[in-house]
């Protein structure tokens, strides 16, 4: 581009297609070259919003002290200042920093990871540049680029459209009208308004249907979104359901505690003889012990994993609380082709009214022969059959040739993949036919149409689902010429295919006047002459028909909804292993249905077959009802409403539109079933680690409160200052507080039913749970302090020993916690490498703060004899022992109750 003074004139819908074309120096046919397009970039910049404002690091660091329990700390940090015990107040005031910091990190990791992820998702294009179709990132797309739009694309950049068929947009994003509007390329008045600009469109909206063809006139920040600056990246907050629930309960904690703590002060500065600098350092030693600061941090961490981990296994999650939810999916409802199956499709059978024909080979290779009688066809003797091939080349987008590995592959859709490879399995040169006009393949009317010029007539070319093409018929063609259409016949002959799991396919044609030049879906009917039928075969994937088998294993129903004919379905299900496939459910019976009926029926039917996009709305919708929770997959623009409506949305990564992936919660990468198994997985796993969690780190703090308040209570020594208390939350939540969020998926994950999703997180044996660990270390621990004093220990002593006892016995309780009710030493003990790192780590800080000196000073250890070291590790297998018994007893009760 030589100079800006084009770009300046934005009016680009008031002059013709051609003028636009010709000022920004590029071709319809051809586009721009690389070369031309590298300058452009360069001097135009990239096609990209600026970001939204990133929030500076320094108030976000602030933002870790806004925090309940920071306050509460820094509180005492000015009681202990006040008191003149400036190393508690060193101690505290360094753990406040430390606290912030290890929070600050956590949370910069989390947005890392999911920043990765959504760069995983960018929005791509597809154009023509140097001569050839390309599919790009839009980020590169540079003014006078020829982009081609679909339906569900999102545009990305503003275009001068050149071409538009039957062209639907919805503009909301820009004008926040809801309706689509229909374009055209005619030129329209220079001072129109920006909405009515119907031969332009503009970045940030989406194509709702038909087709059509633009040049790049803006991009990046001079498109007309970029204008009004409307921020494209929000930034989400990482939270969910279980997160809120729980920082919203350790507030709570937090406060009960603080009035707990003037509660017990009061009482012990009456009813007991401290003094009362000491009841009150003892009393902060409560508030510190009791409050559970590390848990929402944690717990984000453990989910920002949960998403990576599923990003590695192809499934991108674009909600965080859909991780959750996940994990009590109880059904999913997906797409059979390219989900379920392999989406490579090969004819294998044909069918006219004069023969039936074998079809040899496999994939997309036109190597084998068309066969008859088990010999090669000659195609210039079988009129029929060459029309029909002649059919299913012409009425068709795909191109077929060879790869840069030589290998044979298709570029468009591999039902016409396979039959465009039909054809040239031919052994004499089909016609290449010029499209006048073409009615798209469009999966509500499911048929495609295409008028050409043959031989000195005007002919239209339909190919379509069989029984779309049957209600049309009149005429059968045949050798000897053409007869009424024998639909009885045809039927069978259909059945027959569908039956074996093949897709089918019917070819037709209608002659038309001379003087037609486009048509209409109401050009189809009167004089349409049936030609024959198609089987095409499309595997099963293996990976898929394992998950199945998973699923139903773990409470999961699995429906198949698909386009295809019922026969068909029902065969492709049984191969899959879906349950109930014998019976199912056709679309037109499912708008036959009101509300009511179709809830008990979607319940009782697992297949549902020739489904137009708005069936799946009203099955999930009917799913609900009846309490289910809902994964729905889709890739087409008109899937968008039923994966928003469902619980968990599902779009296809490689066949699904921009505007799927918009609606969805979870993007399939490699569009496989097994991922979204896989997914599932990961949702368990990360649903049972954050319990895990909440179960490891609650009888931390439970139990130092226990100890402190009944010390204070029944007027013992306080066993632990609020510096040590500090100390063992540190590193506790520094190390074996993250090692559950490592834990590998327990083997019975999959083989129990979905979670109930309304029951609550902190449930009546959670509630025992934590009490009971908590007054068991609490109660253990103070017994023994009891009794060590009563020997004559050292205070100082007694505290060390007190100080250890509490780590050493969490670091026991990790193992008990790394699976809620099985047995810690079961096959899966060494699966999680990071439980010994942190063990080991923990010994080490341990040893730290007992032997170095300086360390004994800060925290009031003292240097501790090895025997001594017996008093925490007893206990540590004590209590281990003690929860196992629990564990073993509540196993029991629930055998009890299942047997019942
Ligand atoms: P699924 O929902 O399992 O993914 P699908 O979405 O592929 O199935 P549709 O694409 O709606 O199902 O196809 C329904 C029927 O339309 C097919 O059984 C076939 O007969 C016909 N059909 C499919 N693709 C084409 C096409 N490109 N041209 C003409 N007819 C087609």
């Amino acid at each position: 581009m030589k100079n800006n003074y084009e770009l300046e004139n934005r009016n680009w819908h008031s002059i013709s297609s051609e003028e636009v074309v010709n000022r920004l120096e590029t071709s319809i046919s051809e586009g721009i070259t690389e070369k031309e397009a590298e300058n452009r970039l360069e001097q135009f910049g990239r096609n990209s919003l600026p970001e939204g404002k990133k929030e500076n690091s320094l108030i976000k660091f602030l933002k870790q002290f806004n925090d309940v329990l920071i306050f509460v700390l820094l509180g005492s940090a000015l009681i202990t200042a006040f008191l003149k015990h400036f190393i508690d107040t060193g101690v505290i005031i360094a753990v406040v920093v430390i606290n912030a910091i290890i929070g600050f990190f956590q949370e910069n990791k989390a947005e890392k990871a999911l920043e990765g992820i959504k760069n995983m998702l960018s929005l791509k294009a597809h154009v023509v540049r140097g001569g050839r179709r390309i599919e790009m990132d839009s980020s590169d797309l540079v003014i006078g680029d020829i982009v081609i739009l679909n339906p569900g694309d999102k545009i990305p950049a503003d275009m001068r459209l050149v071409k538009a068929i039957n062209l639907k947009v919805e503009e909301s994003a820009l004008t926040g009208e809801s309706t689509s509007i229909e374009k055209n390329v005619d030129i329209i008045d220079e001072n129109s308004a920006l909405g009515d600009r119907i031969n332009m469109v503009f970045s940030g909206t989406s194509v709702s249907a038909g087709t059509g063809i633009g040049v790049v006139t803006a991009t990046g920040k001079d498109t007309e979104i970029g204008k009004i600056n409307k921020m494209m990246a929000e930034v989400k907050k990482i939270t969910t359901p279980l997160i809120k629930q729980t920082s919203k309960f350790g507030e709570t904690v937090s406060i009960s505690v603080v009035v707990i703590s003037i509660l017990i002060f009061i009482f012990g500065f009456i009813f007991r003889n401290y003094g009362s600098k000491e009841l009150l350092l003892s009393v902060i030693g409560l508030a510190v012990a009791a409050i559970p600061e590390g848990l929402p941090a944690i717990l984000s961490i453990i989910l920002a994993i949960g998403v990576e981990n599923m990003a590695k296994r192809k499934a991108i999650i674009r909600n965080l609380p859909s991780v959750e939810t996940l994990g009590s999916v109880s059904v999913i409802c997906s797409d059979k082709t390219g989900t379920l199956t392999k989406n490579e499709m090969t004819v294998k059978s044909v069918v006219t009214s004069d023969s039936h024909y074998n079809i040899e080979g496999n994939g997309y290779s036109p190597r084998g022969r068309i066969i008859n009688n088990e010999k090669e066809v000659d195609i210039k003797s079988e009129k029929t059959l060459k029309n029909t091939l002649l059919c299913f080349k012409t009425c068709n987008d795909a191109h077929l040739g060879k790869d840069t590995n030589d290998e044979w592959s298709i570029k468009g859709d591999p039902t016409e993949g396979a039959l465009l490879t039909l054809a040239k399995k031919s052994n004499i040169k089909l016609d290449n036919l010029d499209r006048e006009a073409t009615i798209p393949f469009d999966s509500e009317y499911k048929y495609m149409a295409t008028l050409v010029k043959y031989n000195g007539e005007n002919i239209v070319y339909i190919k379509g689902a069989p029984d779309r093409l049957f209600d049309i018929a009149e005429k059968e063609e045949n050798k000897d010429g053409q007869r009424d259409f024998n639909r009885a016949y045809w039927e069978k002959q259909m059945k027959d295919f569908a039956s074996s799991g093949k897709r089918v396919i019917g070819a037709a044609y209608k002659k038309v006047p001379k003087d037609v030049i486009s048509i209409d879906h109401s050009d189809l009917n009167g004089e349409i002459v049936f030609l024959g039928l198609a089987g095409i075969i499309d595997p099963p994937r293996e990976e898929a028909i394992e998950a199945i088998k998973e699923c139903t294993e773990a409470g999961i129903t699995v429906k198949m909804i698909t386009g295809d004919h019922i026969e068909t379905a029902k065969a492709i299900g049984k191969q899959m292993g879906i349950t109930n496939a014998e019976m199912a459910l056709e679309g037109k019976e499912i708008e036959a249905m009101d509300d009511d009926e179709l809830k008990e029926v979607a319940v009782k039917y697992n297949i549902f077959a020739r489904t137009s996009p708005n069936h799946k709305l009203r099955l999930v919708e009917a799913l609900q009802r009846k309490g289910l929770i809902c994964a729905m997959t889709g890739d087409g623009v008109n899937d968008a409403p039923a994966l928003k409506r469902a619980d968990v949305g599902i779009a296809m990564g490689i066949k699904g539109t921009e505007v799927t992936k918009d609606a969805s919660e979870m993007v399939l990468v490699d569009d496989n079933f097994r991922t979204i198994v896989n997914a599932v997985e990961e949702g368990r796993r990360v649903y049972d680690n954050l319990k895990k969690t909440i179960l490891f780190i609650l009888p931390t703090n439970g139990a130092e409160g226990f100890l402190i308040m009944a010390s204070i209570l029944f007027g013992t020594l306080i066993p632990l200052t609020p510096v040590q208390i500090l100390w063992v939350n540190m590193v506790t939540s520094v190390t074996v507080s993250m090692a559950l969020a490592f834990e590998k998926m327990e083997k019975g994950a999959m083989k129990r039913p979905p979670r109930n999703s309304k029951e609550p997180l902190l449930n009546g044996y959670f509630i025992w749970r934590i009490i009971f660990v908590s007054v068991l270390i609490g109660g253990g621990t103070l017994f023994m302090n009891v009794n060590l004093i009563n020997r004559g220990y050292d205070l100082n002593e007694v505290r060390t020993i007190t100080l250890h006892t509490i780590v050493i016995t969490q670091m026991f309780h990790l193992y008990n916690s790394r699976t809620i009710r099985n047995f810690a030493f079961n096959r899966d003990f060494f699966t999680n490498k990071a439980v010994f790192i942190v063990s080991g780590l923990l010994v080490l800080l341990q040893l730290s703060i007992t032997y170095i000196p300086f360390m004994n000073e800060i925290f009031g250890t003292i240097y501790m004899k090895p025997s001594h070291w017996a008093f925490p590790i007893l206990m540590g297998i004590g209590v281990f022992i003690i929860i196992e018994i629990e564990k073993f007893i509540m196993r029991r009760v629930d055998k009890i109750k299942e047997n019942k």
